[in-house]
């Protein structure tokens, strides 16, 4: 007799289709895991909305069987959703050591003390019942990164998560390459890999040649250095410090999370720090210009960023003055290149030199490039394989980059998030659908506002809102004060009385109207006051305002 095996499921619920919110899931007999937790960043449509976190109610629904949150790195795409999951669901949490530095200052700033978390290092293995999950060390953008193997008696899959293969990395930790390949030739189930990058040919360069970028940067520069790059960087950060103590500056952090990363990475040991190299921003008055560099968010124009505030005079502790050198050392993610471009601009004018990424290379991508990918590709050579982390596009190249390599299109699975793939020793197929998508957070409200209240959100911001309060008696309905109207993002009401008084005409009139038929019903009043005035209103000046009418009865 064929022994059955239950089937092994792998269930995306974020990071496909979109660049955020990475998290995947996988179930096996009684047991889930979750690879990653990350948030996303509002679409311009979502008005209001501070972050995206993904659905889980898939999760909660078993949340028996989930065994721990497996983290890859610190990156907010993977860690951000953190504080408002593990709210709901309380489970252990496992990274390496930054990673779960970065994840306890999250916690802290949202009060949950009562979380487990797991320092684990490379090659460590975390076993459950029916699964073993094992940390491998990769290269990336932060260090302390790592790709996640899960074997079950199924098979194993192999998540590479955020990588790029860096031979030369600045911490000389370079990638597991031997246990990848000894995973390959073991026989990995179903691969799924990084596909950000997947559009550009070649290999990511690697962090070692922006140091020799900067470092020419600051043998000529005569004034003060600002460099600008994401907070998490801290390979990064070390070149900047390394080529500040060459030529003899002192290094000033600005921005709450350069501050916050620095700190952890300094306590932790993952940043070398020359001693007295560091001085606060409130001392930068007590030195001269040509011995500072000044180190801050903001390299992705982010209109509260601590660079955005000082190219608009608007940073309490310094400002961008003429003759300042500004490095911004990143490229704009997709969608944040208006923001960079004005606040460069703004540099610009106020005397700044400013270099940026299409003048020199003062960055490189944490993410593997084409040839990276097929080194992956090669050495793992798994059955199965599933595109992750990317929009469609990236997730549809890496796939036939998979087939270029000689991989079945049918063992292909670019798939949506929410949709479940199930593996058995032999084969794999879809298994249809659990509930996925956007959890918007604004302020303290999770998941409290939907589509209705972003299409008020998205009403109110285009065209304004109008109120219309009458008051009427309740033995007759007549009209016995108002209408009176108040408006705001509409018109400027000064200068509009007529078009008021006019609307007023016309509220009064469909009133009438309503008297002399006879018509007391609330509803039907106010959907006449409303059809009335929009039309109105649309006739007068082609705007179409929220109309809030209220009726008082006295
Ligand atoms: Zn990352
Ligand atoms: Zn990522």
């Amino acid at each position: 007799m064929v022994r059955k095996f239950t089937k092994l499921k792998v269930i995306p619920l974020g990071g496909l289709n979109e660049i955020g919110k990475n998290m995947t899931a996988i179930e096996y007999k009684d047991e889930i895991i979750v690879i990653d937790c990350g948030l996303s960043f509002p679409e311009d449509e979502m008005l209001g909305i501070d972050i995206v976190i993904p659905d889980i109610t898939y999760l909660l629904k078993n949340r028996d069987k989930v065994k721990g949150i497996f983290l890859t790195h610190g990156h907010e795409d993977h860690i951000g959703a953190l504080p408002y999951v593990l709210k709901k669901l309380n489970v252990p949490v496992y990274g390496t050591k930054l990673t779960i530095g970065l994840v306890e200052v999250k916690l802290k700033e949202h009060k949950l003390n009562n979380v487990k978390l797991n320092r684990v290092k490379p090659k460590d293995k975390i076993k459950l019942n029916f699964m073993e999950v094992e940390f491998i060390k990769t290269t990336h953008s932060i260090p302390d990164a790592c790709s996640i193997a899960i074997h079950t008696e199924i098979g194993t899959i192999f998540h590479t998560g955020d990588f790029k293969v860096d031979y030369t990395p600045i911490d000389e930790d370079v990638m597991d390459f031997h246990r990848i390949a000894e995973l390959g030739k073991k026989g990995v189930l179903l691969m799924l890999a990084d596909s950000t990058n997947v559009e550009r040919a070649g290999y990511a360069m690697s962090e070692r040649t922006v140091g020799s970028s900067l470092d020419e940067i600051f043998r000529n520069a005569k004034r003060r250095i600002v460099v600008a790059t994401f907070a998490s960087n801290i390979h990064r950060v070390q070149q900047i410090i390394n080529a500040a103590y060459k030529y003899n500056r002192k290094v000033a952090v600005s921005g709450r999370s350069m501050v916050n990363v620095v700190n952890v990475a300094k306590d932790l040991g993952y940043l070398t720090l020359p001693e007295d190299i560091l001085i606060d921003l409130n001392e930068i008055n007590d030195y001269s210009h040509d011995e500072l560099v000044i180190i801050t968010t903001g390299s992705q124009g982010e209109p509260m960023s601590a660079l955005s505030r000082m190219a608009s005079s608007e940073h309490k502790k310094m400002e961008i003055e003429k003759g300042d050198l500004v490095v911004i050392s990143a490229t704009p993610i997709p969608g944040n290149e208006k923001t960079v471009s004005k606040v460069i601009n703004q540099l610009f004018e106020k005397g700044a030199e400013v270099i940026y990424d299409d003048l020199a290379d003062i960055h490189v991508s944490g993410h593997a490039c084409q040839e990276e990918l097929k080194l992956m590709h090669r050495l793992v050579k798994p059955k199965y394989f599933m595109p992750v982390h990317g929009e469609y596009r990236h997730l549809k190249q890496h796939a036939e980059l998979a087939v270029s390599l000689g991989m079945p299109k049918e063992n292909i699975f670019t798939v949506t998030t929410g949709c479940v793939v199930e593996f058995d020793r032999n084969s794999a197929r879809l298994g249809g659908y659990v509930p996925s998508g956007n959890i918007l957070v604004d302020g303290l409200g999770v998941g409290d506002v939907g589509n209705i209240v972003l299409r008020d959100r998205k009403h109110l911001s285009e065209d304004g809102l109008m109120v219309v309060v009458v008051t009427i008696a309740k033995e007759n309905g007549k009209v016995i004060a108002g209408p009176d109207i108040i408006s705001r993002g509409f018109v400027y009401v000064r200068e509009s009385e007529d078009l008021i008084e006019k609307a007023k005409v016309v509220v009064r009139e469909a009133l009438t109207e309503c008297e002399n038929k006879q018509i007391r019903e609330w509803a039907y009043l106010k959907n006449t006051i409303k059809d009335e005035l929009k039309n109105y209103l649309y006739e007068r000046t082609k705007r179409n305002p929220m109309i809030l009418p209220i009726i008082m009865e006295v």
